[in-house]
């Protein structure tokens, strides 16, 4: 079984290199940004209190996202494995995190991070705003923002897997099939 955390600030390629692991592998996708913007869209509770944050580049709180995940990850037992795209995105997140693989008899086998410089980070989300509808990718200031949350928050989850030697970092700027080859030949 495969239980990856795929890792790296927005705009990495996270989402991107997902698509193609669930074709390849048939993983099962938990993408807490994408939950989160289901929630929004069907104007739920934890939606509309996810939004205001959302709407200025900071994280939701954590209960929040480990409660999302857990219900997932239990719909989900008998698939053959996960991704885990966006989260955890603090230490206390991959803790709660190891608790429920474990609770299920089940453990992260590998996270991989997508490295890539800010300039590009901005660049590509910019980019991506003009399509993806999503407001936090159209403004230069939020996206700083959501950058230094990642900093701030988010890269010292990259320590937590390496206490475990289950962290691996790649280049994340490259053609798409380039990278994708760098993550699979790390699963294989
Ligand atoms: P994403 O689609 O992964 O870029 O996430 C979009 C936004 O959703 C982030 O900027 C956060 O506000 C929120 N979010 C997504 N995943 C998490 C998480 N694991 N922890 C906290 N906030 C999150």
């Amino acid at each position: 079984m495969i239980n990856l955390v795929l890792f790296g600030p927005p705009g990495a390629g996270k989402g991107t290199q997902s698509e193609k692991l669930i074709e390849d592998f048939k993983l099962v996708h938990l993408s807490t940004g994408n939950l989160l913007r289901e929630e929004i869209a069907n104007s739920t509770e934890l939606g509309l209190e996810a939004k205001k944050l959302m709407d200025q580049g900071l994280l939701v709180p954590d209960a929040v996202v480990v409660g999302m995940i857990g219900n997932k990850v239990k719909e989900n037992l008998n698939g053959p494995g996960f991704i885990f795209d966006g989260f955890p995105r603090t230490v206390a997140q991959a803790e709660s995190l190891d608790e429920l693989m474990k609770s299920h008899g089940l453990s992260i086998t590998n996270m991989i991070a997508l490295e890539v410089d800010n300039d590009e980070l901005t660049k590509r989300l910019l980019e991506r705003g003009k399509t993806s509808g999503r407001p936090d990718d159209q403004n230069e200031d939020l996206i700083r923002n959501r950058i230094k949350e990642y900093k701030d928050k988010t890269a010292p989850v990259a320590s937590y897997y390496d206490a475990q030697s289950k962290f691996t970092s790649i280049n994340g700027i490259g053609s798409i099939e380039e990278i994708y080859a760098n993550i699979t030949s790390i699963l294989k």
